[in-house]
């Protein structure tokens, strides 16, 4: 279960008891802050608190361009032309907290993304319980043959079976000899710092993560992306939507010229300009080596 009976009476109580304030809010934001998104078979995201609006961008960005105009419409192209041109400092006056609950090897990529802040339970202090991701039958997929660093179509009948028996075995087995060794009945009991150690990466660990628009921008771009393992990816799908009801202009504009955009080489920049010409370009005339001008085709065919 994502949300402890505790938790969930926290985040009703929570939602229960609004405050005014003068700062600014973002209504599709207030329709998700306390709450959970389920994320894989244990995990959530929940926004605990925010800062900025659509509306913070633009006021920064007019800090260096004048006071200009303030009409919704000229907003929006505002953001459009600040994501264009890479003109990032104005999306870092918008900021997020969440409570992640994620599995821990998911948690080993999440961290590598340096420009957040980060508080993680702690499993010195703490009893870790009883979770462990175990993929749906759909996403127990065999070792890619074009691609060392991808997956390729599910695992079928016997092998699945086994696997999946394999993975929720050896969970259980290392958690019985992790609670076994921490327990004070009739022995000192293993500091919980050590036994740890035995725990496998699919356990669940949970952290609060605050991060600024720009960068969180920059952690979708890599983590929303299809080349990105699938167990990360569903926690940057399901925090693009919130960012969607936070900052939609900003969220659209992102959507546009990063998600939807590409960046092209110099020589592939050429490459088009002579296929608009007409001229029947191919990898051997392009310049490119074989990797690249499979990329450009992806991005131009
Ligand atoms: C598909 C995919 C595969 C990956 N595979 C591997 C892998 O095999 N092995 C591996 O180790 N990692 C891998 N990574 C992790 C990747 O190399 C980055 O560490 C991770 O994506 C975080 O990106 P970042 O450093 O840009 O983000 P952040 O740490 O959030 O930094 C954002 C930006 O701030 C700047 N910055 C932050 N800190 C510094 C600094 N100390 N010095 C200079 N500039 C800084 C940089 O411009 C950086 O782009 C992979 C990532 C992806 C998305």
């Amino acid at each position: 279960m994502p949300l402890s009976p505790d938790q969930q009476a926290e985040i009703d109580d929570l939602r229960a008891n609004p405050q005014p304030t003068l700062r600014a809010v973002s209504p599709g934001m207030e329709q998700h802050l306390y709450k959970a998104h389920d994320v894989l078979d244990h995990g959530f995201i929940r926004v605990i608190d925010y800062m900025g609006d659509d509306n913070a961008i633009t006021q920064a960005a007019r800090v260096s361009y004048g006071k200009g105009t303030k009409s919704v419409s000229n907003d929006e192209g505002l953001i459009r032309y600040l994501m264009r041109h890479w003109h990032s400092t104005p999306f870092e006056m918008c900021e997020i907290k969440l409570h992640v609950k994620l599995p821990v090897f998911v948690a080993r990529q999440w961290i590598r993304h340096r420009t957040a802040n980060v508080n993680e339970y702690s499993a010195r202090y703490s009893i870790l319980d009883r979770e462990f991701y175990i993929p749906a039958p759909e996403h127990l997929a065999a070792q890619s043959v074009v691609n060392n660093q991808g997956r390729g179509e599910a695992l079928q009948g016997e092998e699945a079976a086994r696997v999946l028996e394999f993975l929720k075995s050896d969970s259980n087995r290392a958690y019985d000899h992790y609670q076994q060794m921490i327990s004070q009945d009739d022995q000192q009991g293993l500091a919980r710092e050590l036994a740890r150690m035995n725990l496998p990466a699919n356990i669940y660990t949970q952290w609060y993560w605050k991060v600024d628009l720009h960068n969180l921008f920059h952690f979708l771009r890599l983590r929303a992306d299809a080349h990105a393992q699938y167990e990360i990816r569903v926690y940057a799908d399901a925090i693009c939507e919130v960012v969607k009801d936070w900052v939609p202009f900003a969220y659209a504009a992102f959507e546009d010229y990063r998600m939807g955009g590409a960046n092209l080489s110099g020589k592939a920049i050429d490459c088009l300009k002579r296929m608009l010409a007409g001229e029947d370009v191919t990898q051997e005339t392009s310049g490119m080596s074989k990797g690249e001008w499979r990329e450009f085709e992806g991005i131009v065919r």
